[in-house]
């Protein structure tokens, strides 16, 4: 059975010529969560639960691989996968299961992941996994927005907004890691120079001018007394 789980069947605008992430995992409630999670973070998604699935799917950019499946040895479906693909593949392991974890890491795997594990660690595990098979060519996804660190070209719902260079710098910061507070010291530190020691109103300024283009309710919220983040939309 394959669940074709799309961006847009999460009730999200499609994410057009965003990477393809093949979800591999039997336990339908934990796939259903890593397919909500996935679209939400701007990728194409499709599941399957079993390791002859996985084989006959197509040709995704990453493919998150469990290696408890109930047909064949999760470790066989990575070599056999890393055979015929250039795909970044991460597996997800039990705690239990480190001969195997080696093992899949000997067969082919780019990096693994153990279970529990949080959805801000698996997307930035698949950043760090698409880097090296695009490097160079980075886009970071939040929702509707993307940032392409290469063109500095951004975008809200395929809209493409125009940003000042220090608007751009601010986003691409707080982009990086979706989810986590920046300090206003690190933003600046980040958009400006190395040791900011000048007034910090400025940020304000060119945060209210960011949220003012990107003209998406909740993007940047605001964390009071420490700094910002993007926010879940
Ligand atoms: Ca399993």
């Amino acid at each position: 059975m394959s669940v074709a789980s799309s961006a847009a069947g999460a009730g999200l605008p499609s994410a057009k010529g965003a990477p393809s992430v093949l979800v591999v995992e039997d336990d339908p409630s934990l796939a259903t969560q890593l397919v909500r999670g996935l679209s939400r973070g701007g990728y194409r998604v499709d599941h399957v639960m079993t390791g002859q699935e996985a084989l006959a799917s197509g040709d995704p950019d990453v493919v998150l691989l469990d290696l408890g499946l109930p047909d064949v040895d999760g470790v066989d479906v990575c070599r056999r996968l890393r055979e015929r693909s250039d795909a970044g593949i991460i597996i997800v392991t039990a705690r239990g299961e480190e001969p195997e974890r080696v093992l899949a890491l000997d067969a082919g795997a780019d990096d693994y992941l153990i279970k529990p594990f949080g959805l801000a660690e698996l997307l930035a595990r698949i950043r760090a996994v698409l880097r090296r098979i695009r490097p160079g060519g980075e886009v970071l996804r939040h929702g509707p927005l993307t940032v392409d660190l290469r063109t500095r070209k951004v975008t809200v719902h395929a809209r493409e907004v125009a940003l000042t260079p220090k608007e751009f710098d601010i986003l691409e910061c707080l982009a990086s890691d979706p989810g986590r507070v920046m300090t206003r010291q690190e933003i600046l530190e980040s958009a400006w120079d190395a040791h900011w020691y000048g007034p910090t109103k400025v940020l304000d300024v060119h945060v209210a001018a960011l949220r003012r283009k990107l003209d998406v309710p909740g993007l940047i919220e605001t964390a009071y007394g420490r700094g910002f983040r993007l926010g879940e939309v």
